[in-house]
């Protein structure tokens, strides 16, 4: 985040590269072991194989939605998606470097003049290689607003419009949904949900430190009633938040800050299952101590209060930045199944040292016979990728139910 960008993300991410941020950029194109290689097709062996087969078996693909999904690109294509002067300066190295990472994960960076359309292109691509039926529901992204709810295009790392994803996905209904973002301080923001509830969102996205939305705010309590009266889900980042930079101080990841939503009705559905970060455990007083923000996410999960309403994405919670034993947690809480999501956080998965297959053989949760399958299926899909590795990861003999991937019901709520 360009204030809140924690030295954590800046070590682990120079560690990654295995150099310095400044000499990076130059050296990406020369380490492949970095860049995913961004094959084209999967090619049929990988296709057929057992370990792909087996993900989709026992798997209706037509329920099988991933709900965390970004659309991204520059903005040379007409989609109106904005980044940050920081994003594309290599005077900003890091930021810089980001913006690589992220347009090689989704295999749009050597297109120059139209980033946009290779992003979606990638994504068709991509589409290509999964089961018929399967769609990704892709996010727009709002911009910082100030607390009159004025925007703040400074502060804001990346904004994509509304209308483009939803564009985006009306031009292929059958491969596409899509998300709005709508910041809760805007004079318009209900008109805004409104619009997008009628042109077929399935739900709003929010990362409240990078948008600067504080969900305890009074001001956002028409935002909750209409998100109640249209019946949309609010997907909202818990957690420490490290791969967008933005407004927002990082308390405002803090999931006991939801419950004000949850209070008047909303479903939740927390990103990541607060996966990473410490958070003040606000229920002991504001200068309560810091704990890891999994700890109080749990906790409302396990609230009676919030059963019904309070649901999480498993989206990113197998990035090697989390501490192994809270993924372990989230695969043996088999009653919390049930309110858990699929999700990709694509481009991420793209991002080859996020995710180590060979790490979770290592600890017994994957069999080594699919290390190398994973590791080339990513280089060519890395939704796939995470597909299946979710399907195989286990934990002291217990694993995702298939429930989990079939969220379909939850955004549409028709019995199917
Ligand atoms: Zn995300």
């Amino acid at each position: 985040m360009a204030r809140t960008f924690s030295s954590a993300r800046r070590r682990w991410l120079a560690a990654a590269l295995g150099l310095t941020a400044a000499g990076g950029v130059a050296a990406l194109g020369t380490r492949p072991w970095l860049m995913n290689p961004c094959h084209a097709t999967l090619p049929d062996e990988l296709a057929r194989h057992d370990i792909v087969r087996s993900a989709w078996a026992g798997l209706d693909p037509a329920q099988v939605w991933d709900c965390h999904a970004h659309l991204a690109g520059i903005g040379d294509g007409g989609s109106g998606i904005a980044i940050s002067p920081e994003m594309l300066s290599p005077l900003h190295p890091l930021q810089y470097l980001q913006r690589l990472f992220y347009l090689n994960a989704g295999c749009a960076h050597e297109a120059p003049g139209r980033v946009d359309q290779s992003y979606v292109e990638r994504l068709h691509n991509l589409m290509d290689g999964m089961a018929p039926g399967f769609k990704l529901m892709l996010f727009a992204f709002d911009r910082a607003h100030d607390a009159a709810g004025r925007a703040l295009p400074g502060q804001s790392a990346f904004f994509v419009p509304d209308a483009y994803a939803r564009e985006v996905a009306r031009a292929t209904p059958q491969r596409f949904e899509w998300v709005c973002s709508v910041h809760p301080y805007r004079a318009d923001a209900v008109a805004a949900l409104e619009a997008a509830a009628a042109d077929g969102a399935r739900a709003v996205k929010w990362l409240p430190p990078a948008m600067g939305i504080d969900p305890t705010a009074p001001a956002c309590d028409r935002f909750y009633d209409a998100l109640v009266r249209l019946d949309l889900p609010l997907i909202t980042h818990a957690g420490e938040e490290q791969a967008v930079s933005g407004a927002g101080h990082a308390d405002l990841g803090n999931p006991l800050r939801l419950r004000r939503a949850l209070e008047r009705g909303v479903r939740v559905v927390m990103a990541h299952c607060a996966s990473i970060g410490e958070d003040v455990d606000l229920d002991r007083g504001a200068d309560g101590p810091r704990v890891p923000s999994f700890q109080l996410f749990a906790r409302m999960m396990d609230d009676a209060r919030h059963a019904g309403l309070l649901f999480a994405d498993i989206s990113a919670i197998t990035q090697r930045n989390r501490d192994l034993a809270v993924l372990r947690a989230i695969i043996e809480r088999e009653d919390w199944h049930p309110r858990l999501l699929f999700g990709t956080d694509y481009p991420l998965p793209g991002i080859l040292p996020l995710i180590s297959p060979a790490q979770f053989a290592a600890e017994g949760m994957l069999d080594a016979q699919a290390v190398p399958v994973l590791e080339a299926i990513r280089e060519h899909n890395p939704i796939l990728f995470d597909l299946v590795l979710k399907r195989h990861l286990h934990s002291r003999g217990k694993r995702f139910a298939p429930a989990v991937f079939e969220t379909r019901r939850f955004f549409t709520r028709t019995p199917t």
